[in-house]
C-alpha cells in the first residue's frame, strides 16, 4: 500500500457532494426525490422524433466525432439565435462553444480564468458546484448574500424580495476580483434579476475590470411575464461576459448533457484551450438533435406553439399548485419567479423533527433526512405536495431565527435567516 497521499492537493476539501448523499438516501427509502432538478415529464415529441431519425437515418457520420468545439449545425443556430437576443452579429466558430452540459462550461471558465490568489464573487444562495470549482482552480470564493425583505400584509414572500445590498456588493470587489458568478434565474430561489440589479453588477464589473460568468441555464423558465435580461447585452459587458446555457433545461432533456458558452473570442479562445485538453468532443447525435430543436424554436420565436412559450406556461401552473400544497401542509413557500426550484420556510415542523444529541447538524439537513426516512410522513406529505406534477422542485430550506436556527454549536440564532443557514464562513445552497 502506498503511504503517501494519492490525491492531488486540489482535491482537498472538495470531496463531499450533497447530491451523492441524498440520491442514495432517496433510493434507500424509495421515496420521491424532490432534491434534484430534472423534469419527470417527457421532452417534446419533435425532439424525441428527431433523435430517433438521427440515430437510425442515413447520416451515419452522426455516430462519429464531430467538430471539437461544437457540431457545426448547432453552433450556427446558437450564433443566430443568441445574436438576435444579444443584438450583435455572432461568429459561430469563435463566439460559441459547445460543452458537456453547462457543468463543463462552468468548469472550463473557472479553469481558464482563475489563478491562485484570484477572488471570485458568488451570490448566495448558489448552485453548489461554484464553490469547489473556484477552489479547484486555486481561487478564493467571496460570498455575498441576497438579503430577504419581509413582505407586507402577511403575504407570501417572492424570490424578488431577496436582493443584493448595493454597498455590500461594492465592498466585495477589489483588485483581487477576477470574476463574479451570476445565476439568473437563480437556483434555488428562482430569483430573476431585474435590469437595475444587473446594471449594478455590470457597473462594478466594468469599474474593477472583472469578468462575469453568467449561468443562464433557466433562461426560458421565467414566470409571471417577467423578462430575462442577459447581462452580456448591457453596456460594457459583452467583452467581459461568458453566457452559459443548457439544452437539458431548455428542452427538458437533462440526460443529454449538451451545454454551450457564448462570448467574445478573447474569452472563448481560452475555453477552447481547456476543452481541447480535457473533454475535446461532445456527443454528436445529441448536438445534431438540439440544433434541430433550436432551428424549430428560431422559426417560432415568441409564437404560441413555441416550446419556449409553452414550457414556462405549464411550469408556472405547476409552481402555483405546489405553492398551494405547501401552504396547506404548513410551509411558507417563497414564490419563485423562475426555474424548477422552490424554497420554503420549514420552521413550523421544528417540533416534529427529532433533535440529534451532541450534533451540530443544521436543522434543514435533519429536516430533509427526516422527510426521506419517515416514509409515512414523507409520503403523505410528498403526496399532498405533488400529485406527480412538479418533481423538478426543491424543498424547504429556510430556517427562521424563531425556530431556534441551525447555527453551529453554541451560537445564538441570528436574526437574519440567510445567515442562520450559515456553515462557518458562509451560507450554502440548501442541498
Ligand atoms: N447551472 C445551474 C444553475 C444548474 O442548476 C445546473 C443543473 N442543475 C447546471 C448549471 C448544470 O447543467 P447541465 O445539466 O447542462 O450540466
Amino acid at each position: 500500500k502506498m503511504s503517501r497521499p494519492v490525491q492531488a492537493r486540489r482535491l482537498e476539501g472538495v470531496d463531499k457532494n450533497i447530491w451523492v448523499e441524498f440520491v442514495k438516501l432517496a433510493a434507500t427509502y424509495s421515496t420521491v426525490n424532490l432534491g434534484q432538478g430534472f423534469p419527470d415529464f417527457p421532452p417534446p415529441d419533435f425532439l424525441k422524433e428527431a433523435f430517433t431519425r438521427a440515430l437510425s437515418g442515413e447520416k451515419h457520420m452522426l455516430h462519429q466525432y464531430t467538430r471539437a468545439f461544437g457540431h457545426p449545425p448547432l453552433v450556427k443556430i446558437l450564433a443566430q439565435l443568441f445574436g438576435k437576443l444579444l443584438g450583435r452579429e455572432l461568429d459561430p466558430m469563435t463566439n460559441v462553444m459547445v460543452t458537456v452540459g453547462a457543468y463543463q462550461a462552468l468548469f472550463c471558465c473557472f479553469q481558464a480564468f482563475v489563478d491562485e490568489g484570484d477572488e471570485v464573487i458568488i451570490i448566495e444562495p448558489f448552485f453548489d458546484c461554484y464553490e469547489p470549482m473556484v477552489k479547484m482552480a486555486g481561487g478564493t470564493p467571496v460570498f455575498i448574500p441576497l438579503r430577504p425583505k419581509a413582505p407586507k400584509d402577511g403575504k407570501l414572500m417572492s424570490s424578488a424580495d431577496w436582493q443584493l445590498d448595493p454597498a455590500e456588493l461594492a465592498s466585495k470587489f477589489s483588485e483581487r476580483t477576477k470574476a463574479i458568478v451570476l445565476n439568473s434565474p437563480n437556483n434555488p430561489l428562482g430569483k430573476v434579476f431585474s435590469r437595475e440589479e444587473l446594471e449594478l453588477i455590470a457597473d462594478l464589473c466594468v469599474k474593477h475590470d472583472a469578468l462575469c460568468i453568467s449561468d443562464e441555464v433557466y433562461e426560458w423558465l421565467v414566470y409571471d411575464g417577467k423578462e430575462h435580461v442577459r447581462i452580456a447585452s448591457l453596456r460594457g459587458m459583452w467583452d467581459r461576459t461568458v453566457s452559459i446555457g443548457s439544452a437539458g433545461k431548455t428542452f427538458s432533456v437533462t440526460g443529454w448533457k449538451v451545454g454551450w458558452t457564448v462570448g467574445p473570442n478573447r474569452l472563448l479562445q481560452h475555453l477552447r484551450t481547456m476543452h481541447q485538453n480535457s473533454v475535446y468532443h461532445c456527443a454528436t447525435a445529441a448536438q445534431e438533435v438540439v440544433a434541430q430543436g433550436f432551428q424549430r424554436e428560431f422559426e417560432r420565436y415568441g409564437k404560441p406553439d413555441s416550446y419556449f412559450v409553452q414550457l414556462p406556461k405549464e411550469m408556472q401552473q405547476k409552481r402555483d399548485q405546489l405553492v398551494q400544497s405547501l401552504v396547506a401542509v404548513g410551509m411558507k413557500p417563497i414564490i419563485p419567479e423562475g426555474t424548477y426550484f422552490l424554497v420554503a420556510d420549514i420552521s413550523e415542523f421544528k417540533s416534529d423533527v427529532p433533535d440529534v444529541p451532541n450534533s451540530d447538524e443544521p436543522y434543514d439537513s435533519r429536516f430533509a433526512k427526516w422527510m426521506v426516512k419517515n416514509k409515512v410522513n414523507a409520503s403523505a406529505l410528498f403526496h399532498r405536495i405533488y400529485h406527480g406534477v412538479f418533481v423538478p422542485s426543491r424543498l424547504a430550506v429556510l430556517i427562521r431565527a424563531s425556530s431556534g436556527g441551525n447555527t453551529t454549536s453554541g451560537q445564538r440564532p441570528h436574526p437574519d435567516p440567510v445567515l442562520v443557514w450559515k456553515k462557518p464562513g458562509h451560507c450554502l445552497s440548501p442541498w
